[in-house]
């Protein structure tokens, strides 16, 4: 009986054992399993972290661009510029191509400037020309005060008086 006993104690104690140990062993796999899981799916939300800040980064450097395009004040810079750079005379299709800007845009911007008294609008049949004063040659001539006549200063023929009205003639410059 004894014997029995013994060996039934035996027999239960290995079993208990046997089961903590497959217990341990499924705990052990399913923990490793989560692990690569998780590990696997961190590497994806790292991605697609990456992504999204990439992406975020470039509708931010879009956007950037856009209104840094469309910055008033640049745009004005900009078309003072073009405006040196063509001897002070610009059309709106030229602020258009040397801009890269739709022709509201470059309405507006000329119309800002104009309000600013640094240009002036000429028409010259029926073609809109922004003249900038202070981007023009100037020429040396003479005019008459009296009667408003204006002369072009000739090496071979100085004028000391109007020709059509005899006033002097008083040195100035105009715009070319
Ligand atoms: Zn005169």
């Amino acid at each position: 009986m004894e014997v029995v006993g013994i060996g039934l104690l035996a027999f239960l104690f290995i079993a208990i054992a046997g089961l903590v140990v497959i217990f341990a062993v499924i705990k052990a796999v399913q923990s490793s399993l989560r692990n690569v899981a998780n590990r696997a799916m961190e590497r994806v939300l790292n991605v697609g972290e990456r992504e999204l800040v990439k992406g975020v980064q470039n509708i931010e450097r879009a956007i950037g661009d856009e209104i840094a395009k469309n910055d008033p004040n640049r745009l004005a810079t900009e078309t003072m510029k073009l405006a040196e750079e063509k001897a002070g005379e610009l059309t709106v299709s030229q602020v258009m191509s040397g801009l890269d800007v739709r022709q509201d845009v470059a309405v507006r911007t000329l119309e800002g400037i104009r309000k600013k008294s640094l240009c002036s609008v000429q028409d010259r049949n029926g073609q809109i020309v922004y003249i900038f004063p202070g981007f023009k040659k100037r020429k040396p001539v003479k005019i008459c005060e009296y009667c408003g006549g204006t002369y072009e200063i000739r090496e071979e023929e100085p004028l000391p008086s109007c020709p059509s009205c005899g006033a002097k003639l008083k040195a100035a410059t105009v715009l070319e």
